[in-house]
């Protein structure tokens, strides 16, 4: 061995299992003559999470752990879902650096290696953004879609075209274990955690073997998942909403006025009074939806329970502990 093992940077990889049976044996293979010739220089462990399959992953993971001493299998209890399981894989994961990817083999594990490269200049997250992908034209529309939406909506600057597949730095893993909400839309939390983040393009595969674990039912709640965790956006607009009805009736009222006054024949007995009523309580009726929106935004953030703030790093005087202080700084 040319290097000390002390001196090696450990660097796991985080693979989320959901009846990907099919596939497990050829990711492991690849990522494994993958990252062979880099062993000299990191440290490699499998953190392999089943998410309640249905098929025989279990049992593939199980064997591929009795054969190989870096590979660690977590089993879920059921199935809670991508998100959980990658979260379950950053909770239990020990490493300098996580890769995240997906075990269909779309995302190729060659391009870990170019985020390894981006990792040793220095960036604390590196996502794989997709230059293009293979899938359906119905999957392509409703991510283009997605995306744009999210982007116009969202506090927080989620890159377009990037999944999970990506490096995390240990600090950013630290950080991420901090926040506890429930309704997870890991892409977003890792925007929104900082840090330095850069980006590397890749071509996204087909699917190896199998099918999707993401049917339209389960897009659908990530995709919201995505937008109401990330923006207040929809309770804004109620807002927005009130003060346009309540424009809209204040233009009604001034044409029943004006109805009243210079074409009183042509009005109901007691039309201009029901009709004043009826608009100008729509109108209130909204911008007080609209207020009580505001609130159930904060008590929302509140209740998201996100930490304040994360410090990247503190710097001080040489021989001042300021790794202590970056801890105290929790
Ligand atoms: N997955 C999971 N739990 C689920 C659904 C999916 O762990 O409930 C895993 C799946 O095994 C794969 C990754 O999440 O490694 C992405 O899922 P999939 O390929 O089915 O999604 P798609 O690429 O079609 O969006
Ligand atoms: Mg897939």
């Amino acid at each position: 061995m040319p290097t000390e093992p002390t001196t090696r940077r450990r660097v796991a990889f985080v693979f989320p299992i959901y009846n990907e049976e099919a596939n497990i044996d050829l990711l492991h293979k690849t990522v494994d003559e993958v990252t062979a010739p880099h062993a000299g220089r990191y440290d490699f462990s499998f953190l392999y999470v089943d998410d309640g399959s249905r098929d025989g992953s279990l049992a593939k993971l199980t064997e591929l752990s009795a054969c190989d001493q870096r590979v660690t299998v977590i089993e879920l209890s059921r199935n809670f879902g991508h998100q959980m399981a990658v979260t379950a894989g950053l909770d239990l994961v020990d490493a300098d650096a996580v890769v995240i990817m997906d075990s269909d083999l779309q995302d190729p594990p060659r391009v870990a290696l170019e985020l390894l490269e981006k990792w040793e200049e220095g960036y604390d997250v590196v996502y794989a953004q997709r230059r293009s992908r293979q899938d359906s034209p119905f999957k392509r529309f409703t991510a283009t879609a997605f995306y744009w939406f999210l982007r116009r909506m969202a506090a927080v600057d989620i890159p377009k075209n990037t999944g999970d597949f990506r490096l995390i730095d240990r600090k950013v893993v630290d950080e991420l274990r901090k926040y506890r909400e429930r309704d997870r839309f890991l892409r977003g939390l890792v925007s929104y955690v900082g840090f330095k983040q850069t980006a590397v393009l890749f071509d996204r595969d087909k699917r190896h073997a199998g099918v999707t674990g993401y049917p339209l039912t389960k897009m659908l709640r990530f995709a919201a998942d995505g937008i109401l965790g990330f923006s207040t956006t929809p309770l804004r607009m109620i807002t927005r909403m009130g003060y346009l009805i309540s424009l809209l009736s204040f233009l009604g009222v001034l044409y029943v006025v004006g109805v009243k006054l210079f074409a009183p024949e042509t009005a109901v007995p007691g039309w201009a009074f029901i009709t004043i009523a009826m608009f100008f309580l729509g109108g209130i009726q909204i911008i007080m939806l609209g207020v009580l929106g505001s609130y159930i935004g904060r008590t929302y953030s509140q209740v998201q329970n996100r930490p304040l703030y994360g410090v990247a790093s503190v710097r001080s005087r040489p021989g001042e502990p300021a790794e202590d202080r970056r801890s105290a700084a929790r």
